[in-house]
């Protein structure tokens, strides 16, 4: 299957994962962002302006899915920004929906054929 190498700025080009989920955290997470770009959710939880609705993007986001990215409020993202990771099951997820290939984590699929290859011999 087609795949792009993780790279440690991956995420740079993609911006995938900040355009399919919802993105909620706990109130006192947004202490440090704008106050245009939360909304409250609950009594206790907020999430991303953009992130809300059908076809999500967050307000933070900035440049053009798949090409270059940023996110305008990089240091003060929530929590749940922070639990995506490029590779995991949740980026795999939003990249298959925005079009793009799955990012592999080539050094940890050496390691694992490394371990196969030990065990046989
Ligand atoms: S979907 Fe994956 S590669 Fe794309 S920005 Fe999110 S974590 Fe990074
Ligand atoms: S705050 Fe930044 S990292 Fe989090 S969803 Fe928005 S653009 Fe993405």
């Amino acid at each position: 299957m087609l795949s792009q190498k993780l790279t440690q700025d991956a995420c740079l080009s993609c911006g995938a994962c900040c355009t399919f989920y919802r993105v909620s955290f706990y109130w006192a997470e947004a202490e440090h962002l704008p106050a245009h770009m939360v909304e409250p959710l609950t009594p206790v939880y907020s999430c991303m302006a953009g992130t809300n609705q059908a076809t999500p993007r967050c307000i933070a986001l900035q440049g053009q899915i798949g090409q270059q990215v940023s996110c305008s409020v990089y240091a003060h993202r929530s929590s749940t920004c922070k639990e995506v990771q490029a590779g995991d099951s949740q980026c795999l997820k939003a990249r298959r929906a925005a079009g793009l290939i799955p990012m592999i984590d080539v050094a940890a699929h050496h390691s694992a054929n490394d371990q196969d290859y030990d065990q046989v011999s």
